[in-house]
């Protein structure tokens, strides 16, 4: 959806609807961590970005849904505050799943260089369990919708989420994305 420019003056920006935190894209989010609530002054830059999953359908030639993609998508930089313990969480998900992942397409390798079957499948295994396990521990929130002026997340702490206030703006001024 396409909203003109914002010219109401809004009590807050940023705010709760269901299980979803939505914010304009300027806003500065509070400063606790999005994973258990504890105060911090640690922030990661995240850029997110969101397209209308009708172009999922493209997929079936990947290089035109690239193309509609990039075209279409809708992006946003956000400060993501996340306190030490999970900031380190997150990067031993990511150390351990290069690692792994690493050392499973090599043994993937190895086992087709050495025509064994059971070498290789463990190795694409590995690769694919060191895939997830990056991705889910590492994974901050999920990215519900972008648009021009506002972004909408889901997955973060519901006690950082109680802290938030309503959504309350009138729908006709900015309704909230459909989740
Ligand atoms: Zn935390």
């Amino acid at each position: 959806m396409s909203l003109g420019p914002l010219t109401v003056d809004l009590p807050s920006r940023i705010w709760r609807s269901g299980g979803m935190v939505i914010f304009w894209k300027a806003a500065e989010l509070p400063r606790r961590c999005v994973r258990c609530n504890a105060p911090t002054e640690n922030t990661l830059r995240r850029r997110v970005s969101w397209h209308h999953p009708g172009l999922y359908l493209l997929l079936v030639n990947f290089v035109i849904y690239i193309v509609a993609a990039l075209a279409a998508r809708k992006t946003a930089d956000v400060l993501v505050p996340i306190c030490d313990r999970h900031q380190r969480r997150r990067r031993q998900a990511l150390v351990v799943g290069w690692l792994v992942g690493l050392s499973g397409l090599a043994a993937c390798g190895a086992g087709l260089g050495l025509d064994s079957v059971p070498v290789a499948l463990l190795g694409l295994y590995a690769v694919c369990g060191a895939t997830v396990h990056a991705f889910v521990g590492s994974r901050l929130f999920t990215v519900v919708h972008v648009d021009e002026h506002l972004v909408r997340l889901r997955g973060v702490d519901p006690a950082w989420l109680r802290d938030v206030p309503p959504w309350d703006i009138d729908p006709e001024v900015m309704p909230p994305a459909e989740s």
